[in-house]
């Protein structure tokens, strides 16, 4: 690969290594022609399921998209960037290892809701209000008195 420093075209790997548990692999380049040196992880790409939307038509997963979801749902949440970049992950892995092709919105919203439901009690019944659309009010009221009764399925305790 490129040079990021010079765009010179030959690089040499001068180490490789295993990292977060052998899902990446590291790699030490030297710049042939300026001599800097920089790193690259590789990991390997996994295809996303296709998202059936309620119409019926096609796209792609979008993470993005996903990611401005979960934003919006913790905004004034206590909830670390870290914790919202694990939650992504956590939905990216349930939706790859169900090994379909294709995922309706509406699975992918029920993992999202999964998902908040671990993180952030306030966040999944905010999530959850705008993803049902009110469709099933009942159902969300049972939800929100069940986290009420037993918050501690709802949200990790607080550990200072
Ligand atoms: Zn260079």
């Amino acid at each position: 690969m490129h040079c990021p420093f010079c765009s010179a075209e030959d690089t040499k790997v001068i180490d490789s290594r295993l990292v977060t548990g052998g899902d990446q692999v590291r790699r030490r380049r030297e710049c042939l022609t300026c001599g800097d040196r920089f790193t690259t992880f590789e990991v390997a790409e996994l295809v996303m399921p296709r998202i059936i939307k309620r119409d019926g038509s096609r796209e792609p997963f979008n993470e993005d998209k996903l990611r401005a979801g979960l934003q919006r749902a913790l905004e004034k949440r206590p909830v670390s960037v870290e914790a919202i970049e694990a939650a992504i992950n956590q939905v990216k892995h349930a939706l790859r290892s169900q090994g379909d092709r294709e995922v309706s919105a509406r699975q992918l919203g029920e993992r999202v809701m999964e998902v908040l439901r671990g993180l952030d009690a306030v966040a999944y019944v905010r999530f959850a209000s705008v993803y049902r659309d009110f469709q099933d009010v009942s159902e969300f009221q049972q939800e929100i008195e069940r986290l009420a009764r037993d918050p501690d399925t709802g949200q990790p305790a607080d550990r200072g």
